[in-house]
Formats: C-alpha cells, sequence, structure tokens
C-alpha cells in the first residue's frame, strides 16, 4: 500500500482513494540479483585463485632459480649465474650472492695459488738439505772443512723452512681473530737501529747498505714483537726489491698524529694496479727473487698487525725510481720519553 484517503467529508465519506503496487517483480528482481551476485562472487573467487597462483608463480620463479645457483656455487661450482630479474628486492639479493661468489672465487685461486707457492717454497729447502745431508755421507763426511760448508748450508736451509711455517702459523693466527695485543712501552728509535743491526751480516755479505735517518726518540706503547716483525718484514722486502745500488733508507719522522716508519728502496717499484694486490694474503709477483728468504705473505702479514693496531700504512711508488713503504704509530700510543721507566 502506497498511499490511502477518505473521499468526501470525515463523517461520511463518499469513497475511498487507496494506491497500492503489486510486490512480485520486487521479489524476483531481489532473486535474480541475488543469483548474479552469487555467480560473480563465484567467478572472483576463482579469477583470485587463478591470479594468486599466477602471482605466486611468478614471484618464486626468481627465488627458486636463485636458489638452484645458490645449491650449485655450494657443491663447489663458480661459474654459476644468479638471475634476480622481478622485482627490486629479488635482484639485490642476486646482486649480493653474485658478488658473494666473485670473492669466493677469488679466495679458492688465491688459496689454490698459496698451496702451489708454499709446496714449491718448501721442496726447494727440503731437496737442498736431502742433497747436503747425501754429499756429507758419500763425499765430505771426512774432510772437515767442506763438512762444515755442508753442514752450514743445512743449518741455512733450516731456518729458512722454520721461517716459511712461522710465517704461515703467524698469518692463520692473526686472521683467526685468536691473537691479542700485548702493548708495552720501547723507545721507536733504539728498536729501529736494533732490527738493523740483524740485517748486518746479510748486508756485509751481499753489499747491502741500510741508511736510518732517526728524529727525535719517542716512547710508544704497542706489541713490540708483532710492530718488529712489520718493520723486519719492510726492510726485508726493500732488500730484496731494491736497484742496483743495493741502498735501502729507513726513516722515523715524528708527526703531530704520530710517529711515521718509512722504509724506501730504490727498485723497479709497482704497478698502481698491483699496489692494490700487493697487501693481499697469497699475493706474489712473478719476478720474485729468493736471495733473500721470502713466503709471499710478508705484506699479508703487515696489513693484519697493523689492523689490529688500527695504524695506518701505505706505499708510495714510481715506476723505475722505488717504493716507499710506510706505516704511522698513531699519537694515542706516543708518550714523553722522559716518561719511560725500564
Ligand atoms: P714476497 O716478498 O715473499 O713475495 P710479500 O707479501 O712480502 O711477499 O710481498 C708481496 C709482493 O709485493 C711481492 O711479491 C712483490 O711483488 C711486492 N713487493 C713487496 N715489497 C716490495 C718492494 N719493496 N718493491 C717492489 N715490490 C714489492
Amino acid at each position: 500500500m502506497l498511499y490511502g484517503c477518505a473521499l468526501g467529508s470525515e463523517e461520511n465519506p463518499s469513497g475511498y482513494l487507496l494506491i497500492n503496487t503489486a510486490l512480485v517483480p520486487v521479489g524476483s528482481t531481489v532473486t535474480i540479483i541475488k543469483r548474479q551476485l552469487m555467480i560473480i562472487t563465484i567467478m572472483l573467487v576463482i579469477f583470485a585463485f587463478f591470479i594468486s597462483l599466477f602471482m605466486a608463480k611468478h614471484i618464486s620463479k626468481p627465488i627458486d632459480s636463485i636458489t638452484e645457483a645458490a645449491e650449485n656455487l655450494a657443491k663447489g661450482d663458480f661459474n654459476t649465474r644468479f638471475d634476480g630479474r622481478g622485482y627490486l628486492e629479488v635482484k639485490k639479493l642476486a646482486d649480493t650472492l653474485t658478488y658473494a661468489e666473485k670473492e669466493l672465487s677469488r679466495v679458492d685461486t688465491m688459496q689454490r695459488d698459496l698451496i702451489a707457492n708454499v709446496s714449491h717454497d718448501l721442496r726447494t729447502p727440503l731437496t737442498m738439505l736431502k742433497a747436503y745431508a747425501e754429499m756429507i755421507r758419500d763425499l765430505s763426511g771426512d774432510n772437515p772443512v767442506k763438512r762444515n760448508e755442508h753442514l752450514e748450508i743445512i743449518i741455512n736451509e733450516t731456518d729458512r723452512l722454520s721461517l716459511m711455517v712461522n710465517d704461515i702459523l703467524d698469518l692463520s693466527k692473526l686472521e683467526s681473530g685468536k691473537q691479542k695485543l700485548s702493548p708495552s712501552e720501547f723507545l721507536i728509535g733504539e728498536k729501529l737501529s736494533e732490527i738493523i743491526a740483524r740485517f748486518k751480516g746479510i748486508s756485509e755479505k751481499m753489499g747491502y747498505s741500510i741508511h736510518f735517518t732517526p728524529d727525535e726518540e719517542k716512547l710508544v706503547c704497542c706489541d713490540v714483537v708483532k710492530i718488529e716483525q712489520v718493520i723486519y718484514n719492510l726492510i726485508n722486502n726493500a732488500i730484496n726489491y731494491t736497484g742496483e745500488d743495493k741502498q735501502v733508507y729507513v726513516r722515523q719522522i715524528n708527526r703531530p698524529d704520530g710517529v711515521v716508519i718509512e722504509v724506501q728502496d730504490t727498485g723497479e717499484g709497482i704497478d698502481e694496479e698491483k699496489i692494490k694486490l700487493i697487501f693481499d694474503k697469497y699475493y706474489r709477483s712473478e719476478n720474485h727473487k729468493r736471495e733473500v728468504v721470502g713466503t709471499g705473505l710478508g705484506l699479508s702479514i703487515v696489513k693484519a698487525v697493523l689492523k689490529l693496531h688500527n695504524y695506518d700504512y701505505g706505499v708510495r711508488s714510481k715506476l723505475g725510481e722505488g717504493s716507499v713503504f710506510w706505516f704511522r704509530i698513531s699519537q694515542n700510543d706516543v708518550k714523553d720519553v722522559n716518561q719511560f721507566t725500564e
């Protein structure tokens, strides 16, 4: 019923006006709409299902391929490709893994080189030891002069061997983070003179000259054994790579930010490209000379020790003119000489 009223007077109406409408079509419309809604809902659910299935596949595909590539990498295949097409995050992950793969591959190659170098270097003194021991047994055993000469070579080669083994052990200890610093106070100028004096034997025998330019004496506080090794390795390298004039210069330079130690040679110098590599573990130049003991680990030990101390270090080099290796004992570890208590 839409509308209803009486016609004529209120007490005695002459008729009634009633307006109504049939409800049947509305009911059927509701039913139709309900049915349509149901169909649309079902269709939407099915559509959403397929869309999510497609999306899931699309997203997981690059992740699956990265997982597969990572499995190959874990098996030791360093040529595998990480393809991260699709989403930014997946691309980032792929790039990170590609970088990790490159680094792993580099370390793997270097490790192989190290084993090749070290075994080659270990074999040489071992061969010498065997040869001279046999010579003493078969030839020079009864000749005291010759025998002593051969025994001297055996002793030198044994020293060379133990130095190599020590270098390898030192580096592995330093790199594993197990080595802690044991700082103590010492006079840096005095220490430098003492180390240079240790090279006296080789300088005299082979004609090398090591010139030391000291600065005002300073008291420093750091791990004396390790810093000694750094200075020793740098001088050893300078002797090994210096030019025909066989000159090596060692300098102590006091600066406001610390004490700088420089070791200069007059050799061929180092290519700018190679400077980035020489402090790397296992890196070794092809034209390595064997006059002075070297394992290819000297500069890696230098780097590890200086990093442990947090000291700056570096190298300035000019091709054909030589190189200057330097490091700086930071001012925090430098004290007034008057504070020295021996
Ligand atoms: P090693 O000298 O036993 O090969 P190092 O770790 O001490 O090992 O040095 C690594 C490389 O750095 C050397 O093989 C050489 O190529 C380069 N290098 C080191 N010191 C010098 C130097 N004073 N002059 C030129 N090259 C050097």
